[in-house]
């Protein structure tokens, strides 16, 4: 199928685009990687009378750091994330889990503020960002910047706090020079969106973990903290048994099928990886 017909603009920076965007309305959508949104445009589930393509704000772009606060800009691509030294070097976290999405295609073309956006509760990176903690900074004509951490933005099934006239700009967060983490993923193919997945980010100070993350992802309807297990290993009490770790799952989590795999399914998946997790550190 074909999308609907629509007005293209490209704007040349990020305060045209959100003059653009401001004076549209709920008319405009913006384009991004388009990994989602064209598929979704093309089925004619969406119909936006203009599209705004974001792809040639420089301002959106690149990788930064400045006193250990990291900064990414929303445009930045998959594979430019994988590739940074800044983000290896303070971030390994979003490397490692970069590898598990989809196939080179998707990821040459995907933008992180694109998997904010549309927050689909298999996506890696936003339950990765919230494993390090990361503000998420939106900026609309009207009434600015705003900072919304992570796990705020994310409301629920691809639903987010973002409004119709903001644009994702960067995604920002602290990180020291002594971590360690841990992703894990199953998924029924290579490149599928996940079963389960979890991702876990810590801090070490004198040999002590501290600030310590641990989000399972895919299961429920967003990614979502495991703060009693957090707790757990902050207090160093020996390692965690699997019984320990599924009454967290069954007291906390709401599991949903999915097309391929059944809520049982998925439980009994993420209480494995987060048993190799967790006892890995
Ligand atoms: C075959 C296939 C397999 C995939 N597998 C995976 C997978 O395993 N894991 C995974 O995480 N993802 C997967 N994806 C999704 C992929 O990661 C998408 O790229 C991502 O979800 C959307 O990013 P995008 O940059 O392509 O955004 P687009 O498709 O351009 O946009 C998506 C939505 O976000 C909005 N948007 C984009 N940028 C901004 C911004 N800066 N501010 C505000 N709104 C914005 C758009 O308006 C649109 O509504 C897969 C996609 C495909 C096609």
């Amino acid at each position: 199928m074909k999308p609907n017909s629509f007005e293209f603009y490209r704007p040349k920076n990020l305060e045209t685009a959100l003059k653009l965007l401001h004076e549209k309305k709920d008319d405009a959508i913006l384009l991004a990687g388009g990994q989602s949104l064209i598929p979704m445009m093309n089925m004619r589930l969406i119909n936006s009378k203009s599209v705004i393509d974001l792809s040639a704000l420089r301002e959106l772009n690149g990788v930064t750091v400045k006193e250990n606060k990291i900064r990414i800009g929303a445009m930045t691509r998959y594979f430019e994330i994988k590739k940074s030294e800044i983000v290896n070097k303070y971030c390994p976290l979003l490397v490692d889990a970069i590898d598990y999405i989809a196939h080179s295609a998707v990821r040459n073309r995907g933008t992180l503020g694109g998997t904010l956006a549309l927050s689909h509760p298999s996506a890696e990176l936003p339950g990765c960002l919230i494993a390090l903690n990361a503000e998420v900074v939106v900026q609309s004509a009207l009434l600015g910047e705003r900072k919304i951490n992570v796990e705020d933005f994310i409301q629920g099934m691809m639903s987010t706090k973002l409004m119709s006239d903001e644009i994702i700009t960067s995604v920002e967060f602290f990180q020291s020079n002594n971590t360690k983490h841990w992703f894990g993923e199953v998924s029924r193919r290579q490149g599928d969106f996940c079963t389960a997945a979890v991702a876990i980010n810590t801090e070490i100070e004198n040999k002590k973990l501290k600030n310590i993350r641990i989000v399972l992802i895919g299961v429920s309807d967003k990614p979502t903290r495991m703060t009693e297990l957090e707790l757990f290993m902050l207090n160093g009490d020996g390692p965690i048994s699997i019984e320990r770790i599924t009454s967290e799952l069954t007291e906390k989590i709401e599991f949903i099928d999915d097309i391929y795999n059944s809520a049982n399914g998925k439980k009994h998946v993420s209480s494995e990886l987060l048993f190799e997790g967790v006892n890995n550190f």
